[in-house]
C-alpha cells in the first residue's frame, strides 16, 4: 500500500491537505491527567471516532503487534511529527491523517508535509517533480544520517528495511555527500551575506566562485534526489544573489522561480521569491559585482556543472581553494 500520483505533480503543488483524524499533543506521552495512561487517553479519543473517519483510522497499519495497545500502535505506526506554532503554545504534535499517513518513506522523499495552523491542517507538498503513476514519498527519519543508522532506526521503529535508491546504490558516496551538504549548510545560514560581500569587494576572485560553491551544494540536492528545507534555501538565496550581482538577469530569474516554487513547501507561499523572479533588476544585489569584476571565470558555464567530476578532482584548476573542504578524503 502507498500513495500513488494521478497525474503529473510539479514542485511546491499540493498534493493533499487534510484535517487529522486525531492529534495528539506530544505532552499526553507524560499525562496531565493523573487517572489516565497517554494509551487510555489515545484509545478514548479514537474510539470517538465516528463513520467513515472512524473506518479509515482502523484501517490503518500497526506495526507495533501486541508490545501496546491497537490503538497507540496505530498511533506510532503512522503518526506524522509537527510544532503547533501557537505562539504561546508551540507544542510538539503527532497527527494521524487519512491520506497523509498512507505515504511511504524514502531516503530521497519527493513530497513533505507541513502544519497550517490557519486551516488546522496539513499540507502535503511535492518537494521534487511527481510523474503521473509514481509513488509520492515522505520521509519517517533524518535522511542526513548514513545509511546505517537510517536503516537501524526505521527498522527498529517502523519494522521495515528501505529499499530506496540511496540506500541500494552506491551508499558510500550517497552518505559523503549527505554529510557535506548538511555541515556546509549548517555553517553558512541564510541571511549572512559575508561570503557574498567578501566576494563582491575583492577584484582578485574569479567571478564565478560563489555560483561554483553553490551549484555544488545544489547538485548535491540534484544527485540525492531530495529538496529539504534544512538545506536548499541559504544556497539558492545565495546564488540568486550572485546572479544579481553579476547582472545575469536571466539566471537570477530562473533560481528565484525555483526558489519560489521550494519555498510553498514550508511556508504555503512563495516567500518574496516570485517578486525576485519578476524583476531581479529590483533587488539591492544588482549589479554589486559590476565594479570589481575580474573577468576570471573557473568554469566557462555552470549548465554542464557535474558533481561527479569535481568528487573525482577533475574540476578546473583553482576549483580546490574555493571547495578546500571536498578537495580530498
Ligand atoms: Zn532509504
Amino acid at each position: 500500500m502507498g500513495m500513488f500520483a494521478a497525474q503529473d505533480i510539479d514542485i511546491g503543488e499540493v498534493i493533499v491537505a487534510e484535517r487529522p483524524l486525531i492529534v495528539a499533543v506530544g505532552h499526553m506521552r507524560q499525562s496531565p491527567y493523573p487517572f489516565h495512561h497517554p494509551w487510555e487517553l489515545q484509545r478514548m479519543v479514537a474510539e470517538r471516532l465516528t463513520g467513515k473517519n472512524r473506518e479509515e483510522f482502523f484501517a490503518l497499519h500497526n506495526c507495533k503487534g501486541y508490545t501496546r495497545p491497537h490503538v497507540t500502535g496505530i498511533m506510532d505506526t503512522n503518526a506524522v511529527g509537527f510544532r503547533l506554532g501557537m505562539s504561546d503554545y508551540d507544542a510538539e504534535c503527532q497527527a494521524v491523517c487519512k491520506d497523509i499517513s498512507r505515504a511511504n518513506h524514502s531516503c530521497s522523499p519527493n513530497a513533505m508535509w507541513s502544519w497550517r495552523l490557519e486551516a488546522f491542517a496539513l499540507e502535503f507538498r511535492a518537494t521534487w517533480p511527481i510523474k503521473k503513476g509514481e509513488q509520492v514519498y515522505a520521509r519517517y527519519s533524518d535522511i542526513y544520517e548514513p545509511r546505517e543508522k537510517r536503516q537501524k532506526y526505521l527498522l527498529e521503529r517502523y519494522k521495515f528495511k528501505c529499499i530506496c535508491p540511496s540506500c541500494t546504490s552506491d551508499t558510500s558516496l550517497s552518505d559523503r555527500l549527505r554529510a557535506m551538504l548538511k555541515a556546509a549548510s549548517e555553517a553558512n545560514r541564510c541571511g549572512d551575506d559575508s561570503a557574498l560581500l567578501q566576494w563582491i569587494k575583492n577584484p582578485t576572485l574569479p567571478d564565478d566562485k560563489i555560483l561554483v560553491q553553490c551549484r555544488f551544494m545544489i547538485s548535491i540536492c540534484d544527485e540525492e534526489r531530495f529538496y529539504d528545507g534544512d538545506t536548499w534555501p541559504v544556497w539558492f538565496e545565495r546564488i540568486v544573489k550572485a546572479y544579481c550581482a553579476l547582472e545575469d538577469e536571466e539566471k537570477a530569474r530562473m533560481w528565484a522561480e525555483k526558489a519560489a516554487k521550494l519555498s510553498k513547501i514550508g511556508v504555503g507561499h512563495d516567500a518574496g521569491w516570485g517578486d525576485v523572479a519578476k524583476d531581479p533588476k529590483n533587488t539591492n544585489w544588482w549589479g554589486l559585482r559590476s565594479q570589481t569584476r575580474s573577468g576570471v571565470r573557473l568554469f566557462q558555464s555552470l549548465d554542464d556543472f557535474q558533481i561527479r567530476d569535481v568528487l573525482q578532482g577533475q574540476g578546473p584548476r583553482g576549483l580546490g581553494a574555493i571547495l578546500p573542504q571536498f578537495a580530498s578524503t
